[in-house]
């Protein structure tokens, strides 16, 4: 007798199999016989694994308009109005906005989520707040929280020492801004003390490295040789990397090879990067995204990460990866059959494995967290950013959405209208 049997479902890779669930973990799959508590049809609908986002900023999420809008829409006016709204918000405040984020990414099928969270101000109370958030959305939510020193590591006077504070109140990842710092020289130099932390500690280690259009910011490479020096590898991750588009090709040649030797992943976020690089250009002007299909091709593990929903940087968001997934597809031209299907990976397995989660998939034995949609496949999927008819965590439904059909009447037309309709298998 199971609790939960999902019939019928097609897998990402294009298998139909059955998932039967027992408390919480899956505990058959293929054919499966024998009764269950509750039992959801997925014939025809597409079974993933959970969503995954591993570059978020939820002590900032749901604040727009707070104190006023980002008139400019840079990185810039984003910091410093951020700057003013994290001396206001209260603890209570920034746990309401951040449980009601949850709520979104829950109906989204969006059940693991690093958040950076800004340890600048002396008083902590974003880390206060989002520790509390992660202890209370435990049960449906995997949480990992980065130590983010958002007005850099030296720039100002306590930055490495609430960097090292946060950490010791339970804060899981090592976090860092070296573009941001006073000079090249200093963003080296947090580099080099951020993953001599992260070793020292056995901490993962995650950067918000060269976010700047500027092609001479080239901190990623000190952080792959730390990376490579400390043997941290697939622990230490690199987001944004924007500068990358911007630099020279010949240099290129010698940093991709660099950054797969060290084995550290790469986290670009496509909807933010669009819209804040290229601020200075007038025309060409530059997409500001880093060169994911060429790290890819040297076997970097690289994943799209969503950032920032409705918050000083970013006045859209839903909690949707697909949406995330989406844009990427666009602005890194990943076209072909085989890369729309890797764009869904990029938003489900390869995030897991950047964020280091166990037991994620759909295998026996692995944690019942799913996501079933209204798709035959993962490139449909992605075209529709297609509705999440119901989502399992850790063994629960947690939630769930009929399907959402047009009615038309047109004379001479069918009835109704899903928008499905079938695609090339990659
Ligand atoms: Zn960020």
């Amino acid at each position: 007798m199971f609790d939960l049997l999902i019939k019928g479902g097609t897998l990402p890779d294009g298998t139909v199999s059955d998932i039967a669930i027992a408390g919480d973990r899956i505990a058959a799959t293929g054919r499966v016989e024998g009764d269950a508590s509750e039992v959801i049809d997925a014939t025809g609908d597409l079974v993933s694994p959970p969503f995954v986002d591993p570059h978020f900023h939820m002590d900032a999420t749901l604040s727009y308009g707070l104190p006023r809008v980002n008139a400019s829409g840079t990185l810039l006016e984003g910091i410093s109005l951020w700057g003013e709204l994290r001396e206001i918000a209260t603890v209570d405040e920034m746990i309401a906005r951040a449980l009601t984020y949850c709520d979104w990414a829950a109906s989204m099928g969006l059940l693991a989520i690093r958040t950076h969270v800004d340890t600048t101000p002396d008083h902590l109370r974003g880390v206060e707040a989002m520790l509390e958030v992660k202890r209370r959305v435990a049960g449906y939510i995997d949480l990992q929280l980065v130590a983010f020193p958002q007005d850099g590591l030296y720039r100002t006077k306590t930055g490495r020492e609430n960097v090292i504070r946060a950490l010791d109140m339970g804060v899981d990842v090592v976090g860092g801004i070296p573009h941001f710092e006073r000079t090249m020289e200093e963003g080296a130099e947090s580099m080099r003390d951020l993953c001599r932390i992260s070793a020292e500690r056995g901490l993962m280690i995650d950067v918000h490295c060269d976010e700047t259009d500027d092609p001479m910011s080239r901190h990623v490479e000190t952080l792959a040789r730390e990376v490579t020096r400390h043997g941290l590898g697939g622990r230490a991750a690199g987001s944004h990397l924007t500068s990358m588009h911007s630099m020279d090709n010949y240099y290129v040649s010698k940093l991709l090879p660099l950054i797969a030797e060290s084995g550290m992943t790469a986290i670009p976020n496509p909807l933010i990067n669009i819209t804040l690089q290229g601020r200075h250009d007038t025309y060409p002007k530059r997409r500001g995204l880093t060169r994911v299909k060429e790290m890819q091709a040297h076997g970097i593990t690289v994943g799209w990460g969503q950032d920032c929903v409705l918050d000083p940087w970013y006045s859209l968001g839903t909690a949707d990866m697909l949406d995330v997934a989406f844009m990427g597809l666009h602005v890194a031209q990943m076209t072909h059959p085989e890369e729309m299907a890797r764009c869904f990976r990029m938003v489900t397995e390869d995030n897991a494995r950047i964020m280091g989660l166990e037991g994620y998939g759909l295998n026996k034995g692995d944690v019942a967290s799913l996501v079933i949609l209204d798709a035959g496949n993962p490139t449909e999927a992605l075209r529709l950013r297609a509705e999440r008819l119901a989502v399992v965590s850790k063994g629960k439904v947690i939630s769930r959405r009929s399907r959402n059909d047009a009615r038309l009447a047109l004379a001479d037309r069918p009835g109704t209208v899903r928008r499905r309709y079938g695609v090339p298998k990659p």
